[in-house]
């Protein structure tokens, strides 16, 4: 059987032709099947397509694989650039005993406040 085959289809009974379909489940696919033209029920699993659905499986999860990786690194990557820009990591944080000062704005400032001038020390 391939597909543009006519056929006489065993769930409508109507002569139709063989479409191909593809099978998803999510982004997964599952594989081809030869279907009714007429009521799209399955009428045969599509040969000789193996092989290429094996490859394209292994493609989308490479490619998922690669996606989660981006995810994982997406983070770390901001958290080491944006959100450690506290002034108890900058340059002109100046620790006092009983009190914090930026030596930049000359003013009172606590160790998780943070600023558009920090400067990594
Ligand atoms: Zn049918």
């Amino acid at each position: 059987m391939k597909p543009g085959q006519q056929t006489k289809c065993s769930h409508c009974g109507k002569e139709c032709f063989l479409v191909k379909k593809t099978l998803m489940d999510g982004w997964t696919k599952l594989g081809d099947i030869l279907a009714c033209s007429c009521c799209s029920a399955k009428i045969a699993d599509l040969d000789g397509e193996k092989t290429k659905t094996v490859d394209t499986t292994k493609k989308f999860s490479a490619l998922e694989d690669l996606l989660a990786e981006k995810k994982k690194e997406g983070p770390k990557i901001e958290s080491s650039e944006d959100e450690k820009h506290f002034c108890r990591d900058c340059m002109h944080f100046v620790s006092h005993p009983f009190l914090n000062r930026c030596g930049l704005h000359k003013k009172n400032v606590g160790p998780m406040d943070d600023c558009d001038k920090f400067e990594k020390k």
